[in-house]
């Protein structure tokens, strides 16, 4: 893809994390004090840049977002422009405060409102009604837009110092693995955008729960670190998941005849360079066929990578499934290998939901 001509500045503002800002603020100590004043000053210069229409790269705790002032329609296409992103794919709006779902959504139902107050900030987007000052382009023509109020210290301060809410896609281009470490987001970004801010890796490390609050009863359209039982335990009430979630073990969204609810599900995404194949079974099955594959390709030279993680331990397969498509792809691979994650887990379900769209859904059952 051509590269656009922006001068992109680099700020790593790592320590602006809820420790440091605690030291400084109630400690007063003054190498917390110090830190704190130099990321705040590269949080000023990139909320100037939101509100002037630029572009900026910043950390969630989900994975990297690029963001944009979400009520200027010409910052929300630049977005588009900068990721390669496909038009009918809407970008998240991010917040600052609870309250401000006002400034995008309306005829909240009072369960937007409880999960609202229950899970922001944190990793749930809420597809809502939306007010018509939201450009059209924002929400890729949809009259419904997302929200979120990210869980990230960084994120927030930038948010609130743009003083708009802001438009936010992952900061991958179009296709590839989330950004979820710095080197990721300079990796794609680098000379497209005005700002990057470098923090910490990701904590959760795959994309927000998206859950459509427009219908009787909510709809996951994207699972996330949050699941379906998580939010129906709080509400009281059944939360269901999309159709195409649950019957995609079988072939692409892009194959069924039920249109996709969430745009940016269709499509091929999170996609490495390499060619990869799911191998699902039991443990044993599993390893055995990874090691019978890995030869079988190595003996015709191909650069064979291995995903495998532990059983059960889903928190740290979703901290690394995109680092590890990035590094297997850094590293010449020619063909990824990974091991399933058990779907009837929520977070396996979840990561499993990225790794068949990586791997084109492409599965080996043994
Ligand atoms: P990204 O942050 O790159 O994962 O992209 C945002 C994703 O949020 C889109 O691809 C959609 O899946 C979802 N999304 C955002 N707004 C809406 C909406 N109004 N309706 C349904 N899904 C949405
Ligand atoms: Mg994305």
């Amino acid at each position: 893809m051509r590269r656009a001509n922006v001068k992109t500045k680099i700020f790593d503002i790592s320590n602006y994390t809820e420790e440091v800002i605690r030291k400084a603020d109630v400690d007063f100590d003054p190498e917390a004090v110090d830190m704190i004043e130099d990321a705040t000053d590269k949080l000023k210069q990139a909320a100037n840049v939101i509100a002037k229409g630029g572009l900026v790269v910043f950390p969630t705790e989900t994975v990297y977002g690029l963001g944009a002032n979400a009520f200027d329609p010409a910052a929300v296409g630049k977005i588009y422009k900068a990721k390669g992103r496909p038009a009918d794919n809407p970008t998240i709006v991010h917040i600052a405060r609870p309250s401000d779902i006002y400034l995008t959504g309306r005829d909240l139902t009072a369960s937007t409102l409880k999960l609202a107050s229950v899970f922001w900030p944190g990793p749930l987007t809420m597809v809502v009604h939306k007010r018509p000052e939201v450009p059209s382009i924002t929400t890729a023509g949809l009259e419904t837009v997302g929200v979120r109020l990210p869980d990230h210290p960084a994120a927030i301060e930038l948010i609130s110092m743009s003083g708009v809410p802001i438009a936010a896609p992952s900061a991958n281009l179009s296709g590839g693995p989330s950004p979820t470490k710095g080197r990721h987001a300079i990796a794609d970004m680098d000379g497209r955008v005005e700002i990057i801010l470098v923090g910490a890796d990701s904590r959760i490390g795959i994309e927000s729960t998206v859950v459509d609050m427009t219908a009787s009863s909510p709809v996951v359209l994207r699972p996330g670190f949050l699941s379906a039982a998580d939010l129906a335990e709080e509400l009281g009430k059944d939360v269901k998941t999309h159709s195409s979630l649950v019957d995609e073990n079988e072939a692409s969204n892009a194959d069924t005849d039920e249109p996709p609810k969430s745009p940016g599900m269709k499509y091929r995404h999170y996609a490495p360079e390499a060619e990869m194949y799911i191998i699902e079974g039991k443990r044993p099955d599993v390893e055995n066929e990874i090691a019978r594959l890995r030869s079988l390709n190595e003996k015709e030279g191909r650069k064979v990578g291995v995903i495998l993680f532990d059983e059960k331990d889903y928190v740290d397969a979703a901290h690394d499934f995109y680092a590890k498509l990035r590094e297997l792809d850094d590293a010449g691979s020619d063909l990824i290998l990974a091991g399933a994650l058990d779907r009837g887990d929520g977070l396996g379900f979840a990561v499993m939901n990225r790794m068949m769209r990586s791997a084109g859904h492409h599965v080996i059952r043994v």
